[in-house]
């Protein structure tokens, strides 16, 4: 890979079928980043394993995550796309900074508490660890740029201190501490009109459905709940139909709802109607593109494997200073 500003890791857990909010608030910005840096972008599976209800259909929870990124635009000849656990130094490395991590510093990170409340019955060892193992994904792959949100930055700062402990502890500078790339990413609520969009909360519009299924589920989208009747004026700025259309919709048209919503001009109904046109106009490129990729499984997972190949060259090559460095025999 030849030099650019810097290399970007980034992974993400296999959740199968992306949706809107995981192309509006990562994808879209992993494709951006491709021209100006060198990007590693992972199939964290082994992160997935610390939550005991996502280690099923890992396989293939893979493919349809990674047919979404490529479908989206991802490129195998600009960035490395490849499986976290085909290059198992990762496990080591993080054997390796466990060592110089105070156990306080894990406990006390808020994700941890947030995941022990979710998982009150599976508060394992590797969860516990996952901020470790994070650090280890980045390290590994000497990545110096990680594009997060600002909820994400305690675990930059996290891996940093990790490596200022590391390097301190054995007098090397071997690791290199990652930058925060901050993206404002929008907050995309999902369809019940309330909570980020997620797939376990079931308020999401997958990026791969058809045009009926997406049609539908914009039509179950909650909008203001002051319209109760057709001729009730509505307020846009409260609705995320709205905050669809100003995404998805012509400059032209954002601005008909905007007015005519608020003199009840145009009803819910036709209001989804049209969010449901621009959608699946928008998307329609995107789907003949992964309904051509599907034809060749085969394809996907070759580009998995030689991302795979690529990303190990990287990982010998650090696990062998990291090695050298700590003295090990
Ligand atoms: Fe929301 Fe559109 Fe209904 Fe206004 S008309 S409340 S923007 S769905």
């Amino acid at each position: 890979m030849s030099a650019k500003r810097g290399r970007v890791f980034s992974g993400a857990r296999p959740t199968g079928r992306q949706h809107l909010g995981n192309y509006l608030g990562a994808i879209k910005n992993y494709i951006a980043l491709q021209d100006d840096y060198d990007c590693v972008y992972c199939v964290v599976d082994i992160h997935a394993l610390t939550t005991l209800e996502t280690t099923h259909n890992l396989k293939e929870n893979t493919l349809d995550m990674v047919l979404d990124w490529l479908a989206a635009g991802m490129d195998p000849k600009k960035s490395i796309i490849f499986i976290q656990s085909h290059v198992p130094e990762v496990t080591e490395l993080h054997t390796y900074l466990s060592m110089v991590t105070p156990l306080g510093k894990l406990t006390d990170l808020p994700t941890f508490k947030d995941k022990v409340r979710e998982n009150p019955n599976n508060i394992n060892y590797g969860l516990v660890g996952y901020p470790v193992l994070m650090a280890a994904d980045i390290l590994l792959y000497k990545a110096d740029t990680v594009p997060v949100g600002v909820d994400q930055a305690p675990h930059i700062e996290f891996t940093r201190e990790i490596v200022r402990s590391f390097n301190y502890h054995y007098s090397t500078n071997v690791l290199i501490e990652p930058k925060m790339k901050v993206t404002e990413f929008p907050k995309i609520i999902g369809i019940d009109g309330q909570l980020k969009m997620s797939k376990s909360l079931d308020n999401h519009i997958e990026m791969a459905g058809t045009a009926e299924e997406t049609t539908k589920r914009v039509m179950l989208m909650v909008t203001d709940p002051a319209r109760q009747r057709r001729s009730d004026p509505g307020n846009p700025d409260i609705c995320n139909v709205f905050a669809m259309h100003k995404i998805f919709s012509s400059p032209q048209e954002v601005s008909m709802v905007n007015v005519e919503c608020r003199r009840a001009g145009i009803g819910c109904v036709d209001c989804k109607k049209l969010l449901a046109h621009n959608l699946n106009k928008n998307l329609e490129p995107f789907r003949q593109r992964r309904a051509a990729l599907a034809q060749n499984e085969g394809a996907i997972w070759d580009i998995l494997h030689d991302g795979s190949k690529r990303a190990k060259v990287i990982a010998e090559k650090t696990m062998t200073e990291v090695r050298d460095s700590i003295g090990l025999p």
